[in-house]
């Protein structure tokens, strides 16, 4: 083997898999899967799931990755979340072929199996209810008691799960469990319940089945029904393994799976869990699953997020087995890094100032070249009118400036951004006080930005032309929570009580330069010096919205670099 580091696997989900191929286990075939509930939207924590399990399918030679909908459970489950998980995956850049499965495809299948166990003197029917069954579970401590129903025999397990089936018996009243040890050390293997009755509509099956598997009965025999060699799930299913094994082995499937656990994603100021942006949604704290401020793909997505940047991020972050968060910076690094390099530079204003040049004539329009992306020499020039009345941003301009300041001032000279040097001449201001408007001259010889006598100015500011701008809303985002892990509250309060109430700014009045005209939803630019933004699908041909992706700071390249030193 060489010791060249591109050959060696990079993390040890890999080196696990590597070594099950050298040893040509399962015949050296891989199979992976992204198993989903669709009881939601996927977040960015299963896109890391999806990254490594398509990741590794894709390169092993013929290894495949199938997309699977556990939905044993029919009151949760929506076939609108199907729909929206197949888009989001497919949206990643991931194609699972012909390869999408439901769990509830095996529905006959896994009643099979359970009738084997019951056969076999593994499984019974159990009259306890959910709340005796839970009470005579024991604990870490201690061990559980035998139920009463746990020595019925063969046949009459066998009639009373068949009349389960039949939907002779109200919900609740009976379980079909399996027999294990109810004093077992782990407690997943304490006659755990792999049956129970439901009579409700299920998203696929309708009114078929009076009784639904449990996730756990169902999850290994799927994978071992699909033939999935690694069977990689997150950490919280490593209590299950020895379940999963137990089944499997029971019931003589080959191959079998092989269950590897890893850490989930954690992102500071964010929450990850279905359960709590569910929350989000139904309570209107945001604005439905893709609200520009979830971590949800499609909230990513509407946000400005390209799948190339989600990609990348969860192949940077690694894959451990220690839990662990994951700065939002980031994330935010990876999105900015991928915009700096496919983004269209654009002049917009977002707090209007208009300031009027008073040596220019009124009705002259002069077109100015303007570098669409110096990253990108492809992306060409465009013209930018520039005309006596303009807009500059309102924060460019301070009446009484303190010293580091070096935007405009009145007196000051600064350079108005491919077009001219200007200086304030006078202020213009309302009854109020507040400055309304600025007076300037500017200086012809400067055209294009540079004074032929090399005098020097401080600051450049972005600008556009009153009569040329187009209207324009930007919604600006924060971070959805205002600490960096809201699931540690106070006692008495939930997460929801670390949302922070700014993380939405919403500005009416901002003017963009004309070119960004008849721009599409989804389509992306910087505004110079405010960051990257992309347009909402809120737009129509009389409005456009943008939301702002990120900001041009970097904080997270300042971070690697210090841990770098
Ligand atoms: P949630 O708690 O958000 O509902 P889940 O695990 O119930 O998550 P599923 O749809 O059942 O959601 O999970 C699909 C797959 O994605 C599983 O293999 C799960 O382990 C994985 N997954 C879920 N959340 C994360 C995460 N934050 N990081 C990595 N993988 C995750
Ligand atoms: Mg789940």
């Amino acid at each position: 083997m060489s010791s060249d580091d591109s050959t060696k696997p990079k993390d040890f989900i890999r080196a696990i898999v590597a070594e099950d191929v050298a040893k040509k286990k399962n015949g050296g075939q891989v199979a992976t899967r992204f198993p989903t509930e669709p009881n939601g939207c996927l977040h960015i924590g299963h896109a890391k799931s999806i990254v490594l399990n398509f990741g590794i399918a894709k390169e092993n030679e013929g290894g495949i990755c199938n997309l699977r909908f556990d939905d044993t459970n029919p009151t949760t489950e929506e076939t609108q979340h199907v729909e929206s998980i197949v888009e989001d995956v497919r949206w990643l850049g991931y194609d699972w072929g012909d390869r999408i499965h439901f769990t509830s495809d095996y529905f006959d299948q896994l009643f099979e199996f359970a009738v084997r166990l019951i056969e076999k003197g593994k499984a019974f029917v159990d009259d306890q209810s959910a709340e005796e069954i839970r009470a005579n579970n024991g604990s870490l401590t201690q061990p559980g008691r035998n139920s009463p129903s746990r020595d019925r025999s063969v046949e009459e397990n066998l009639d009373l799960f068949a009349r389960m089936k039949a939907g002779e018996f109200d919900a609740g009243r009976k379980t079909l469990r399996a027999k294990i040890d109810m004093s077992s050390s782990v407690l997943t293997l304490r006659d755990p319940i792999m049956y129970r009755i439901q009579k409700s509509h299920h998203h696929r099956t309708g009114e078929d089945w009076s009784i639904y598997p449990m996730y756990d009965f169902a999850h290994g025999q799927s994978d071992a029904i699909e033939g999935i060699t690694h069977s990689i799930c997150t950490l919280e299913f490593q209590d299950h393994r020895p379940l999963y094994d137990w089944y499997i082995q029971e019931l003589g499937l080959e191959p079998a799976p092989r269950q590897i656990e890893f850490a989930r994603l954690n992102l500071t100021y964010t929450v990850m869990s279905k359960r709590m942006l569910r929350r989000l949604v139904d309570e209107g704290h945001v604005d439905g699953w893709d609200d520009p401020r979830l971590p949800t793909l499609r909230g990513l997505r509407r946000r400005g997020y390209t799948p190339d940047s989600i990609r990348s991020f969860c192949e940077g972050i690694g894959v451990a087995k220690r839990d662990n968060m994951i700065e939002l910076a980031r994330l935010e690094h990876s999105i900015r890094h991928d915009l700096n390099l496919r983004a269209k530079r654009v002049m917009g204003v977002l707090r209007p100032l208009k300031l009027v040049i008073e040596n220019m004539p009124e009705g002259e329009v002069d077109e100015l070249d303007a570098i669409n992306n110096p990253e990108d020499d492809s992306a060409g020039t465009r013209k930018v009118p520039f005309s006596r009345e303009l807009y500059i941003e309102r924060d460019d301009f301070m009446e009484d400036p303190p010293k580091k300041f070096f935007r405009l001032a009145p007196g000051r000279e600064v350079r108005l951004r491919y077009a001219y040097f200007v200086t304030c001449t006078e202020v213009v201001k309302d009854v109020d006080g507040e400055v309304v408007e600025l007076r300037c001259t500017y200086d012809p010889a400067t055209r294009g930005g540079d004074a032929p006598d090399g005098r020097k100015v401080k600051g450049t500011l972005h600008w556009v032309s009153v009569h040329h701008a187009i209207d324009a809303e930007v919604r600006l985002y924060d971070t959805l929570f205002s600490v960096e892990d809201p699931t540690r509250t106070l006692p008495g309060q939930d997460f929801t009580d670390n949302l922070n109430p700014s993380s939405l700014e919403v500005l009416r009045k901002v003017k963009v330069e004309p070119s960004m005209a008849g721009a599409v939803p989804g389509s992306v630019c910087q505004f110079e010096r405010q960051g990257y933004f992309c347009v909402d699908p809120d737009s129509d041909e009389h409005r456009l919205v943008f939301n702002r992706t990120v900001t041009l700071r970097d904080t997270w390249a300042k971070v690697a670099k210090k841990e770098k030193r």
